[in-house]
C-alpha cells in the first residue's frame, strides 16, 4: 500500500463528513453550510497526488476547484466534474454528516448527490496514476459550487484560460451515460393590490384574488398548451407552481401575493422566448382585468442538454464504459445539471455516475458502495480511452 491509497468507503466517508450544504444567500457562511471546507480538503488530497490545484472564489467564500494532471498528450484534455454543494439536511432521519455503512450502503447527505460520483472520479484518476504512471491526456478534476441553486459555479468555470475538450459530469445516473436532459427556468410572479380594512374590502384591491386569475391562466391555458411541445427523447415540457405567499392578516385586504413557478424546458427552447411568452399571457390578463398589476422575474435557469450518442464525445465515454462494465447504456433525464451549462458554452459534455437519482435529496440519502467501486473503473477507462481515440474534432 502506498501513502496515497485509500478505499472507496474511506474516501466517500471523508467527503460526506465534510458538510457542504448550499448556503443560498446566507452570510456569514457557517457549518454545515458552504463549499470552502470541502474544496480545501480536496485541494490537499489532490496536491499530494501531484496535481496543480487552483481554488478560486466565485461568490464570497464559495470557490470552484480545478486540479490539473498533465498528460503525455498535452494538447488534449478531459474534465471530470462533480459539484461540491449538497441540498440542506434539516429534515433528515439519519445523521447527515456522520457517514454510516450498512448492508453495503453508505448513508449521509451527499452520499449519492454527488459525493459518491466525486469519490469515484478521484479514485479513477488515482487508479490511472497508480497503474499507468501518467495520464495519456491532460486530466482535470473540477468541482463547481452552487449546482443546487442556480449553478453559478459552473457558469464561471469555463473560459478562455480553461477550456477542456470533453467534460464528464458526475451525477447519480445508475452507471448509465446521460446524454440529454431538460433545462429548468424559474419565475417569481407577484400581483400587486391595494390594502384596505377587511370590513370595507371594496376600498382595496385583493392581490390574492388577482393571483387566483394568474393560477387559473397557468392551469387552464399555459399547462395544457405544453402537451404539444414535445422532444423526441425527453417528452413534453412541464410547468408547476411550487410556492405561494400572500397577505399579512385576516382583517386586511392583501396588497401582495407571490408565487414561484418551475418550467422544465426542452433543448431548442430559449428562456428569453419563454419569459416573453409568459409575460404576454399576463399582459393579456392585465388588459382584461380591472386594476390588475403584476411583476415577473426570472430567478433561476439551467440549460437543457442534448448530445448525439454517435458523436465522438459520447463514443469516447461509451467505449470507456464498455471496457469497464462490459456494456454502455445511454439514458435521458427530466432534471438539469452542470452538463447543460458546459455544453451551452461549447464544451461537449455527458453525465455518468453511480447511484440513483431516487436517493438524491432524500431524508435517508445513501449510495451502494459497490456501484461507486464500479464507477472508479469506468472513469479510469474513460481517461484511458482519451489516449486511444483518434477522433478528436479538428477544432478542439
Ligand atoms: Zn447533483
Amino acid at each position: 500500500m502506498n501513502t496515497t491509497s485509500i478505499s472507496v468507503t474511506e474516501l466517500l466517508a471523508e467527503l460526506v463528513a465534510c458538510p457542504s450544504v448550499n448556503p443560498a444567500d446566507r452570510w456569514p457562511i457557517e457549518p454545515p453550510f458552504g463549499e470552502a471546507r470541502l474544496a480545501a480538503l480536496l485541494a490537499t488530497r489532490l496536491r499530494s497526488w501531484g496535481a496543480a490545484v487552483t481554488v478560486r472564489d466565485v461568490l464570497p467564500g464559495r470557490p470552484n476547484l480545478v486540479a490539473r494532471f498533465d498528460g503525455i498528450n498535452a494538447r488534449r484534455s478531459i474534465m471530470l466534474e462533480s459539484h461540491s454543494d449538497t441540498v440542506q439536511a434539516a429534515d433528515m432521519t439519519i445523521p447527515p454528516f456522520t457517514p454510516t455503512v450498512r448492508d453495503g450502503r453508505l448513508y449521509g447527505r451527499g452520499a449519492c448527490d454527488t459525493k459518491g460520483p466525486m469519490a469515484a472520479m478521484l479514485l479513477g484518476i488515482r487508479k490511472v496514476l497508480d497503474e499507468d504512471g501518467r495520464m495519456p491526456v491532460t486530466v482535470y478534476f473540477a468541482s463547481a459550487c452552487d449546482e443546487e441553486l442556480g449553478a453559478r459555479g459552473a457558469r464561471s468555470l469555463i473560459g478562455p484560460d480553461f477550456r477542456p475538450d470533453l467534460a464528464v459530469v458526475g451525477e447519480p445516473t445508475d452507471l448509465a451515460i446521460c446524454h440529454a436532459h431538460k433545462g429548468t427556468l424559474r419565475w417569481r410572479i407577484r400581483t400587486q393590490g391595494v390594502a384596505a380594512h377587511s370590513s370595507a374590502p371594496e376600498r382595496g384591491v385583493n392581490a390574492i384574488y388577482q393571483m387566483n386569475r394568474v393560477l387559473q391562466c397557468i392551469e387552464a391555458e399555459m399547462i395544457p398548451a405544453l402537451r404539444d411541445r414535445r422532444h423526441p427523447l425527453l417528452g413534453a415540457a412541464t410547468m408547476s407552481v411550487g410556492t405561494i405567499t400572500g397577505g399579512t392578516q385576516a382583517n386586511v385586504v392583501p396588497a401582495e401575493c407571490t408565487i414561484e413557478v418551475d418550467r422544465r424546458l426542452l433543448p431548442g427552447e430559449s428562456r428569453e422566448a419563454l419569459t416573453a411568452e409568459a409575460r404576454a399571457k399576463l399582459d393579456a390578463l392585465a388588459a382584461a382585468t380591472p386594476a390588475f398589476t403584476y411583476a415577473l422575474d426570472a430567478t433561476q435557469y439551467y440549460e437543457p442538454l442534448e448530445m448525439p450518442t454517435d458523436g465522438w464525445a459520447a463514443q469516447v465515454v461509451s467505449a470507456g464504459c464498455a471496457r469497464a462494465l462490459g456494456a454502455a447504456r445511454f439514458v435521458t433525464a427530466p432534471w438539469a445539471s452542470n452538463a447543460g451549462v458546459f455544453a451551452t458554452q461549447g464544451l461537449p459534455s455527458l453525465l455518468f455516475g453511480p447511484g440513483s437519482i431516487q436517493q438524491a435529496h432524500t431524508k435517508d440519502e445513501f449510495i451502494e458502495v459497490r456501484a461507486v467501486e464500479q464507477a472508479v473503473g469506468v472513469y479510469a477507462e474513460i481517461i484511458r480511452e482519451c489516449g486511444r481515440t483518434t477522433s478528436w474534432p479538428a477544432s478542439a
